[in-house]
């Protein structure tokens, strides 16, 4: 079975539906949180989230924020502002999707995490020693996670030792052995200093984690940003992905 796995759209409905074009013959969609937050339209990226074929979806720091299950004096004076923007802007049953939704979901063989398995909303895995720390957090082979919105595998060879990292090219297939945690990058706000939109195709039958980058009308994006005034710097690093 081939499986889309997605993360970070930030209501960027533009590169959600280039993505969703790119990415053919999947069967599932496994996206990992953030639906929400920094983008202009999360109506339409939660409508379009909601009627993907298959589909498991974790919550995201952002959208926990969007329906009111955080604090939102954790988040920066800007984020905080266009978290605000959304709860205004989200119809009744958008906001019920997204507060419906689990931390995180255990299947035979992979976990889901926004963050980290360790916690699921906030941390975030950025190196090695993060993530060797949150292999002994799940007990599936492997376990997808987004947040960071950089895309990265870091595996394990040995239980006793230090995990690696493989910072993939545009097109990366890695035939994976157990153990690994895999994240597919950010598809509405990459910050790999690529501005492409990017994805993951997990081949459940070989075991096959295939990357993808896909090219969106980022200036389209930014228009509509201007145009409901959100955030200068949130538009601004769209255009070279940081
Ligand atoms: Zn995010």
């Amino acid at each position: 079975m081939r499986i889309l796995v997605i993360s970070d759209i930030h209501a960027n409905a533009n590169a959600l539906e280039t993505v969703l074009e790119a990415a053919d013959n999947y069967s599932e969609v496994w996206c990992l949180g953030d639906l929400v937050g920094y983008g202009p339209e999360p109506n339409q990226v939660v409508e379009m989230i909601r009627d993907l074929p298959n589909l498991k979806c974790i919550i995201g720091n952002h959208d926990a924020a969007a329906v009111n299950m955080l604090n939102l004096d954790t988040f920066n004076p800007e984020a905080r502002n266009v978290i605000l923007w959304t709860q205004n802007q989200l119809t009744p049953d958008n906001l019920e999707f997204l507060s419906n939704l689990p931390e995180t979901i255990e299947m035979e063989y992979v976990t889901l995490a926004h963050g980290s398995p360790r916690s699921p909303i906030w941390e975030y895995i950025l190196d090695t020693r993060n993530a060797t720390e949150n292999f002994t957090e799940f007990n599936t082979p492997y376990c997808c996670i987004g947040h960071s919105h950089v895309p990265v595998i870091f595996y394990l060879v040995d239980e006793q030792a230090m995990a690696n990292l493989i910072i993939p090219d545009e097109f990366t297939r890695v035939t994976l052995t157990p153990r690994a945690i895999l994240n597919p990058g950010s598809v509405g706000q990459p910050r790999d200093r690529d501005p492409r939109a990017s994805f993951a195709i997990f081949d459940t039958e070989e075991f096959i984690w295939e990357y993808h980058r896909v090219e969106y009308d980022v200036y389209g994006v930014q228009e509509r940003m201007r145009k409901v005034n959100l955030p200068k710097r949130h538009i601004d690093r769209l255009t070279i992905g940081w």
